[in-house]
């Protein structure tokens, strides 16, 4: 039996509805920027398998680090333990996270550790005696699939069935220069008739939300309100960072610094699942105390595993490679060649890049989830290439290692559907 059979037989996709979608393609290798089926044919991976697979997949460099560790650890409980490899990551991600940041926290996913992040500014508020319920998140932002992160979330199509459970999250809109005022008086009024413990976002890319783009400046003057009126901001830098902005972390390209910041994806290469909530010491301190009932009770069993460490120590020394840096400079200039080629085409609404993040929105009538969507899906692993449009929007968020060559047959097949479509 293919393997395909075989999958519909016991298996259950994520993001998929099984009655009307097309059978899940095997994918039996895959090596840098390229995913291989059953057949031998080959997939341009353009979008690192979820902003993961940055260094490209099965990277050599990180498969050495990760087998090292699995022949000398494997996994130890967390609590009352340590680890050199999670000492050594914890140093690494100090050394280039922004200044304020100060204390690293385990978990497993980028779900769990927005989840981590809103539980720590939610307790942080309890320890100091002050009861605050409300958090502020941004209209169509996406942090996660967990209840809290959920509830941040603002995509409804994963949230109609669970909205009656969520936590109170209270709106506001990703800032532009016709909405900021509109934006900071719809900020100072929720804080002044809430009590608000936080406030979550994606700093300047909202990856699910079509690769929605918004400028530094006005994040920072949010960010300053926030802070301003002591609550707590969280950065959701699950997709942000490791390099995708042209900067180590998006948060970078602001004056005003997360108290807390939220890490997964890149954060292991690709390679194993891993997720990382940082903070501030001021946060950390809010729950230093004698009182064992001030302690953050909250653990997940592979938290700080020892292979997911070493392979995202990896990661960050390949991230600081003078390789690396060249090949992320040289996307960013490709991408604006692209761009200034093609942006004007009939068929392009709109088009921003951030970074190695490129995206443009088709001038067609789409549904996010309906059927042209697949027709897209389909012209591009045609030609090769594996891209998945988000509604009208197709973006790029190709591997660093992607050589010039496979880029182009990117942006070719860009530019064949605009002319087919
Ligand atoms: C993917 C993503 C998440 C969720 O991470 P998972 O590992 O899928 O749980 C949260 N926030 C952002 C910005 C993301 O892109």
């Amino acid at each position: 039996m293919s393997l395909s059979k075989r999958d519909k037989k016991y298996l259950w996709h994520p993001l998929t509805q099984h009655k009307i979608h097309p059978e899940a393609l095997p994918i039996v290798k895959a090596k840098g920027a390229i995913l291989y089926d059953e057949s031998g044919k080959e997939y341009i991976d353009g979008i690192s398998s979820w902003y993961t697979a940055m260094y490209g997949h099965c990277n050599d460099y990180i498969i050495e680090k990760a087998s090292a560790q699995m022949k000398n650890l494997d996994q130890i409980v967390f609590a009352g333990f340590t680890h050199q490899p999670a000492i050594e990551l914890s140093e690494k991600l100090i050394e280039i996270l922004p200044d304020n940041q100060a204390k690293i926290f385990f978990s497993d996913n980028g779900s769990t550790a927005n989840e981590v992040g809103i539980k720590m500014a939610l307790q942080y508020h309890f320890n100091h005696g002050e009861k605050r319920n409300t958090i502020i998140a941004f209209e169509d932002g996406f942090h996660g699939d967990t209840f809290g992160a959920m509830s941040a979330s603002g995509l409804s199509v994963y949230n109609g069935p669970f909205e009656d459970f969520f936590i109170d999250v209270q709106r506001i809109p990703t800032p532009t220069a016709h909405n900021i005022e509109q934006v900071l008086a719809k900020l100072l009024e929720i804080i002044k008739t809430n009590s608000v413990a936080a406030f979550i976002y994606e700093p300047l890319v909202q990856g699910a939300n079509a690769m929605h783009m918004y400028e530094a400046k006005y994040l920072d003057t949010i960010l300053n309100i926030c802070k301003d009126q002591g609550v707590i901001t969280i950065a959701d830098e699950v997709m942000t960072g490791f390099g995708k902005t042209g900067k180590n972390f998006a948060s970078a390209y602001m004056q005003t610094q997360p108290d807390i910041i939220s890490l997964s994806k890149a954060l292991t290469a690709g390679m194993v699942p891993m997720g990382i909530t940082s903070c501030t010491q001021n946060v950390y301190e809010a729950f230093y105390d004698d009182s064992i009932g001030k302690a953050f009770f909250h653990a997940h069993t592979y938290s700080a595993n020892p292979i997911a460490c070493a392979t995202a120590i990896a990661g960050i020394e390949l991230l600081q490679s003078t390789e690396i840096q060249e090949k992320i400079a040289s996307i960013i200039t490709s991408h604006q060649e692209f761009d200034a080629k093609i942006k004007n085409h009939p068929k392009i609404k709109g088009t921003r890049q951030q970074g190695v993040i490129y995206a443009l929105d088709l001038n067609i009538d789409m549904d996010r989830y309906g059927n042209k969507r697949y027709q897209i899906f389909d012209h591009f692993m045609d030609n090769g290439v594996f891209l998945r449009p988000l509604g009208s929007t197709i973006y790029i968020l190709a591997p660093y290692v992607i050589s010039h060559k496979e880029l182009y047959k990117i942006y070719n097949a860009i530019e064949s559907l605009l002319s087919n479509i």
